[in-house]
């Protein structure tokens, strides 16, 4: 048994009431030290609306916005942000806070709006006529927002200019050449799409955008459909005892979703449950899908898979899983967008998979570091599949911002076992720190990383 929340809130604010009025410090104390993060957000609120010209009162306001982004409340983050930052921006002062949060809250023809009339510093402190990474950000924040309305030609034309301008500066040996090199890929990849689907398709969600599944929820039976990635030239695979479901067929993925049904069981009260809806094996050449392609960048690999065509048709309509037995693979674990997970054959393993499938569902990671740093203290008993522990997944349970998005029970977090995770795990792997959120691109910042 708890005591339930809604008496610790008429608890807390009846003592609030009785001490008011605070000064500014005595609120920013207060919200520190508060663990309920709704609490704080209340706090910091009041702090800024009773003080609106004290210059605690301006930083505490920037601090709940990043509460508000950090625990899924976008649309509010986004209302209260511009209070102080009306403007997009241009030249030299871009604000590309304001425009990730336009596309995370899915304004994509406001983004669009926006960047069209950035460049040059029409509006604002002008900015050089040519900045590489200024302008590599506003093209993957345009590409996101167009693959948003379904339109690849014109996302693929953006692209072609952006190269036409910038192509020169990814000479082999310079500082950007594997910027280019990645951005060259994302061209051939969003070709591809128009070539096979149409100048305009489906709507695509590329992970930094609200997804297609966000609604599932609280929907049983979700299907879940794996595909095994295989070197087109067998030399390139993991060592055979990394290789869980390497020669397995359908039972043994049953048994997996089963597992994950377990554990889904458990932290959504019985609401949200997938069904196993079949293996494939897809033969990948050498060049497609890795870091050398990508260039790093997530926007060229999360479009890339969007391009195959048998992932293209289940984007949006299932959980998708591609599991990659391949060297170059080695500890990946990422959410693509549309219910697409890419997953080395070696994290092949039931927190982590749980943990893909909750970033569908639109789960964000808990990092409070930022936070921390500037004193704010935080309940550490939550947290579960969206908390990591120096790099690794361990607890099963739900953090309190996910479990509000989601609908979901408040549930004791616990540190289970799956039997199949024991078969699966060889003697010799070594706890690697391939999902800790470091990996993420530049551009991802703002929101809590994927
Ligand atoms: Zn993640």
């Amino acid at each position: 048994m708890r005591p339930s929340p809604s008496r610790f809130t008429c608890l807390f604010a009846a003592s609030f009431i009785s001490i008011t009025p605070y000064t500014p410090q005595q609120f920013l104390t207060l919200a520190k030290s508060h663990t309920a993060v709704s609490e704080k957000i209340s706090i910091l609120k009041r702090l800024a609306d009773s003080f609106p010209l004290d210059s605690a009162a301006r930083q505490a306001h920037e601090e709940m916005v990043s509460l508000l982004i950090s625990t899924n409340r976008y649309e509010e983050a986004l209302l209260e942000y511009r209070k102080l930052h009306p403007e997009t921006g241009a030249g030299r002062a871009i604000d590309f806070k304001l425009l990730e949060m336009l596309l995370r809250t899915g304004r994509y023809s406001e983004v669009l709006r926006a960047i069209a009339a950035l460049p040059a510093g029409r509006q604002g402190p002008p900015g050089p006529e040519r900045d590489f990474l200024r302008d590599m950000k506003l093209l993957e924040l345009r590409v996101q927002a167009l693959l948003a309305k379904g339109q690849y030609a014109l996302a693929r034309e953006c692209v072609g200019k952006w190269l036409e301008n910038y192509q020169a500066d990814g000479s082999p040996g310079s500082r950007f050449e594997n910027d280019v090199h990645s951005i060259q890929f994302l061209a051939r990849h969003l070709a591809t799409l128009e070539r096979t689907q149409g100048p305009v398709g489906k709507a695509l969600f590329t992970a930094s955008v609200p997804d297609s599944l966000q609604h599932w929820s609280q929907r049983p039976n979700v299907p879940i459909v794996f595909f095994k990635l295989i070197p087109a030239h067998p030399a390139g695979q993991l060592a055979a005892p990394l290789l869980p479901g390497r020669h397995e067929g359908a039972d043994y993925f049953e048994d997996r979703v089963a597992d994950l049904n377990r554990g889904f069981d458990y932290v959504s009260g019985g609401q949200f449950s997938l069904r196993f809806a079949g293996v494939h094996t897809l033969y990948i050449q050498e060049g497609d899908l890795d870091p050398e392609s990508s260039g790093g960048h997530l926007l060229t690999s999360r479009v890339y898979i969007h391009t195959i065509p048998p992932l293209y048709k289940l984007a949006g309509e299932a959980y998708v899983v591609l599991l990659d037995y391949r060297i170059q693979a080695d500890g990946e674990a990422a959410y693509m967008g549309d219910g697409l997970i890419h997953l080395s054959a070696n994290k092949f393993k039931t927190l982590v998979l749980m943990h893909e499938i909750l970033h569908g569902l639109g789960a964000t990671h808990q990092e409070w570091n930022a936070l921390e740093a500037h004193g704010y203290h935080f309940d550490p008993e939550d947290r579960g599949l969206m908390t990591f522990v120096h790099g690794e997944i361990l607890d099963l349970g739900l953090e309190e911002k996910n479990r509000a998005l989601l609908g979901w029970p408040q549930v004791g977090v616990v540190r289970p076992r799956f039997v199949s995770d024991e078969e699966a795990a060889a003697p010799a792997e070594t706890t690697t720190t391939a999902l800790a959120p470091a990996s993420v691109a530049t551009t991802a910042e703002l929101i809590p990383s994927l």
